[in-house]
């Protein structure tokens, strides 16, 4: 008889661990059956900004695969709109409630990928269901939000609360779709992916595209008028408002794993091993958004939600459960998002890691800029490095410029992965053309400037 593998969580990281174990193993060895709650799978929640801002013309643009594709491609069986209740790991089974069609379904498992994500954080001023105000995370949730901006009353002003990176594209989505737009934050800047100094910059470049920064505020509750959004409340006073995004954040989905005795790890995210299985229970493997990842220079294990790492957990848990042998090695943090025409990268540590991890650094901020200076279309480009003292490993890199900022971080990504010193990235042969660098890269201008000031920190 086929074994049978269980996914619960249909997008980025369940459906590469199917694919990538039906590519090993053969239909008549394996039988897959996916349980997805929401109405899609492998869709692209990094994409929502631009479909939302009107970029990307359709939703389908975001989806890569349908379950009509699995079915007759990959012979995976998807069960949408059918969420999982419980799993019970000793009689090795899952439970799943039919949203539409009622009912329970009962699946028995040999593997169970458990790859359920991440939801957003809903602080107890949020959770009173008030009309117009919305998470992002999944496709559906991004439905529901261009409805209410396309529906009647036709909204007009937005206030999106929390400046993470999801904040502030979110922002610029719905600044392009049309509204006024206010960002709160309760630092004093957004991006806290970056540091300070670096956010500011951020903050900076927003308040030039016409989006309210309103830093520094703490949201207290929410104000409604004939069942609708019309304030957000701050410890500051009201900002009027006819949709609310949320973007605090998100917590990694754990809670049906818990219940079943899946371990959660310091970071309040599933335990996995390198293999993407969950320790103490064979059969079990867990990857996405709802695992934590080794941080590869804290050496902590951390809660890193990205589409970058899910799809990469879910091909290693594939690989082995379709009997091949792959490990993930941990993550440094890499990401880039860009708001407007301001570019934002980052890789590895930020100061206050740096400090939390116990390390002694110097940090460097260089401006240069983007292409050489006589080029036209020429733009400011501000790096900053964090390199450990007195050995001159980089731990942390950052970027914020207007255009060909973000991806130069993949070369200092590639530099921390591979524990360089600001002193071998000096040399390091980066292409050179007037249109696309100064003849010193921002990037090798940084490094100089951190070996000058390794020299000078009295070691
Ligand atoms: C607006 C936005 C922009 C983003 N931009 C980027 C970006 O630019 N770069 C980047 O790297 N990452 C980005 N991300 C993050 C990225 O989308 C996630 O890291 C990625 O989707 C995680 O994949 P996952 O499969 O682990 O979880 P998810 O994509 O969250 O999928 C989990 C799935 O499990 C389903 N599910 C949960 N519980 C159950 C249950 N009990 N039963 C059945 N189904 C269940 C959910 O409905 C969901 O579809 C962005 C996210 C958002 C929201």
């Amino acid at each position: 008889m086929a074994e049978r593998m269980v996914v619960v969580g249909g997008d980025a990281a369940g459906m590469s661990a199917a694919s990538q174990a039906r590519r090993l193993r053969g239909r008549d060895d394996l039988e897959i059956v996916a349980f997805e709650r929401g109405h899609f799978t492998s869709y692209s929640a990094c994409g929502i900004p631009y479909w939302v801002s009107g970029l990307v013309p359709g939703r389908d643009q975001l989806v890569a695969r349908d379950p009509a594709t699995f079915r007759d491609r990959f012979d995976i069986e998807v069960r949408l709109r059918h969420e999982v209740t419980g799993i019970d790991l000793d009689r090795r089974e899952v439970v799943a409630r039919d949203l539409e069609g009622g009912g329970e379904v009962r699946a028995g498992f040999d593997t169970l990928v458990y790859a359920t994500g991440a939801t957003p954080i809903q602080p107890g001023w949020a959770r009173g269901g008030v009309a117009g105000v919305f998470g992002m995370q999944t496709l559906d949730d991004g439905t529901a939000l261009l409805d209410w901006l396309e529906g009647e009353p036709r909204p007009r002003r937005a206030v999106v609360v929390g400046g993470g990176y999801i904040g502030v594209e979110m922002a610029e989505a719905l600044l392009h779709h049309g509204l006024s737009v206010d960002l709160v934050e309760q630092a004093d800047q957004p991006m806290s992916t970056v540091d300070p100094d670096m956010g500011e910059l951020v903050a900076e470049a927003m308040r030039g595209t016409g989006i309210g920064i309103r830093t520094g505020r703490t949201v207290t509750g929410l104000d409604e008028r004939d069942g609708r959004i019309a304030a957000v409340v701050t410890d500051e006073g009201p900002i009027p408002a006819d949709v609310v995004v949320l973007g605090l954040g998100v917590r990694p989905n754990t809670a049906l794993g818990e219940a079943a005795g899946l371990p959660v790890g310091p970071s309040g995210a599933i335990r996995v091993d390198r293999r993407m299985r969950v320790p103490g229970t064979p059969g079990v493997y867990a990857a996405g958004d709802c695992v934590e990842s080794l941080h590869r220079v804290s050496g902590m294990p951390m809660h890193i939600p990205l589409g970058t790492h899910a799809n990469k957990q879910g091909r290693v848990a594939g690989i082995n459960i379709g009997g091949g042998y792959a490990t993930f090695p941990g993550v440094i943090g890499t990401a880039v998002t860009k708001v407007c025409e301001l570019e934002v990268g980052r890789t590895g540590l930020r100061e206050r890691d740096a400090h939390a991890a116990g390390f002694e650094f110097v940090t460097v901020l260089a401006e240069s800029t983007n292409r050489a200076g006589y080029y036209p279309g020429a733009r400011p480009m501000t790096v900053k490095l964090i390199a450990e003292r007195p050995s001159g490993r980089l731990l942390g890199a950052q970027i914020v410029g207007w255009s060909e900022a973000a991806k130069r971080i993949d070369a200092l990504a590639v530099a921390l992965w591979n524990n360089m010193t600001v002193d071998e990235m000096t040399a390091l042969d980066l292409g050179y053309a007037p249109p696309y660098a100064p003849v010193w890269d921002p990037v090798l201008i940084a490094a100089r400037k951190a070996v000058d000031a390794l020299a000078h920190s009295g070691r």
